[in-house]
């Protein structure tokens, strides 16, 4: 690998999941140390990562457009006497591949999630073919990307991702992961409590530890052993400096006890489980491909309120899927009505090209789904309400993560993940206080330090 002799500075521009948010750091940490510096700014960039999302509708369709913008002010660059480069990175990559190469011209590199190690070695190549590089060596690509620096880590906050577990084996009928993420994979121990142990070192308070089935965790441990979620969760709490740890996004058919065990005996672990649902009808959960019924949803539900009676839960809902009738998407509304979400993510069904749903009969109108939609995130959103506003009153170990809005006020999170504002001084950053929630306005809290 050469290191470029002058400062170049490069744009990741992230799109989707906490998953390509923690790529982009990756990339952008990998770069660092090969004389790229991170900017927000295209107009001072030298190469932009576009890092993208294939989940929503007309993905490639939007990075196509996007891409359409950037050989513009790569054609400007070039008549400057300038070099800009354009890398395609993310699940669009991954799954569109060299047809990205092929349909737009001004792309130097389209590199998938497997394989960002490889990067520095890609752009410092001397010929100008362009190039695809879409393997799926995983393990490479966690033993290979760097930490990030120190002052790099500390200016993102008091809370970072750190990815323990890629990849889906699981083949929901409407999902691209599979595809474009790999089979499960799950880094070892010692990674994910090195990763941990370097982040606590800088001051960072809480993890998020991320995995596209995050609770199908199975990585090996100095002994060889196969240890479970629960498991990690417990080492990883071990660490000096930790107060809190979260994780997303698991599966119901990998809940287990000893999850439940870990949100009652770690009191590291916060009480907040997201997970996603999809359906409360069983007839759609089976042509999901989920794998359980709604029943074994709400057991899951059942065991960890048994285990930690504060747990909250947020789930994935989709609208619309093909051969959703009214009673089906009711059985959804009564679910939701059972469980009381804290907070939902929810979309209408869109075809994924090359996934088996999109061939299935019975299509639902767009009208339909728009309508389902609305009904259910109005639904959602009394529940969300309900749930904030029941926390007037009480007093809430809150993460101070950043000054807030208004001087002298700082901006946290409670353990359910609600924001919350409150006076403290700006030294705090850090700190879990105590806070005595006194209102509740749109889309947070407002209290005192007690
Ligand atoms: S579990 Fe289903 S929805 Fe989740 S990543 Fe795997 S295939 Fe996609």
């Amino acid at each position: 690998m050469t290191t470029p002799s002058a400062t170049k500075r490069v744009l990741v521009k992230s799109y989707g999941c906490q998953m390509n948010v923690y790529d982009a750091e990756r990339m952008t940490d990998i770069l660092d140390g090969q004389g790229y510096q991170a900017t927000d700014n295209i107009d001072n960039a030298d190469l932009i990562i576009l890092n993208t999302c294939h989940i929503r509708e007309k993905a490639a369709d939007k990075v196509y457009s996007e891409l359409g913008r950037l050989r513009e002010l790569k054609a400007e660059r070039k008549n400057a006497g300038q070099d800009f480069k354009i890398v395609v990175a993310g699940c669009v990559a991954q799954a569109e591949g060299k047809q990205i190469l092929r349909r737009e011209p001004a792309v130097d590199l389209v590199i998938g999630p497997q394989s960002y190690q490889n990067l520095p070695e890609l752009l410092a190549r001397k010929s100008r073919s362009r190039h695809v590089d879409t393997e799926f060596p995983v393990d490479d690509k966690f033993k290979s990307l760097p930490s990030p620096s120190n002052e790099r880590a500390k200016a993102r906050g008091v809370s970072a991702f750190v990815t323990i577990q890629e990849g889906c084996d699981k083949f929901c009928t409407f999902c691209v992961v599979p595809y474009t993420r790999g089979s499960e994979y799950s880094r070892p121990v010692a990674d994910v409590l090195a990763e941990v142990k370097r982040l606590t070192d800088v001051g960072i308070r809480e993890v998020t530890l991320l995995g596209q089935n995050v609770n199908a965790y199975h990585g090996l441990d100095e002994s060889g052993h196969s240890a479970s979620l629960g498991e990690l969760l417990k080492r990883v709490s071990e660490i000096s400096g930790i107060a809190r740890i979260r994780y997303t996004t698991s599966h119901p058919l990998e809940m287990d006890e000893n999850l439940a065990f870990a949100h009652r005996d770690i009191p590291e672990v916060m009480p907040y489980l997201h997970l996603p649902v999809q359906s409360g009808s069983d007839k759609i959960l089976g042509l999901m491909n989920r794998r359980h019924t709604m029943h074994d949803y709400l057991d899951s539900i059942a065991m960890m309120r048994r285990h930690r009676n504060d747990i909250v839960f947020s789930s994935d809902f989709i609208v619309g899927f093909p051969g959703e009738t009214d009673e089906d998407f009711q059985a959804t509304l009564t679910l939701i009505e059972e469980v009381g979400f804290a907070s939902a993510y929810s979309f209408k069904y869109s075809v994924r090209p090359g996934t088996p749903a999109a061939e299935m009969d019975d299509q639902i109108p767009e009208d339909v789904k728009d309508r389902r939609l609305q009904i259910l995130q109005a639904l959602i959103a009394k529940q969300q309400r309900r749930h904030q506003d029941s926390m007037v009153g009480k007093t809430l170990d809150i993460l101070v993560e950043r000054k807030g809005r208004y001087p002298g006020q700082m901006a946290g999170k409670s353990p359910h993940l609600l924001a919350v504002a409150f006076d403290a001084p700006s030294d705090y950053i850090g700190r879990v206080v105590q806070v005595r929630i006194t209102d509740s306005v749109t889309n947070s809290l407002v209290g005192t330090l007690v």
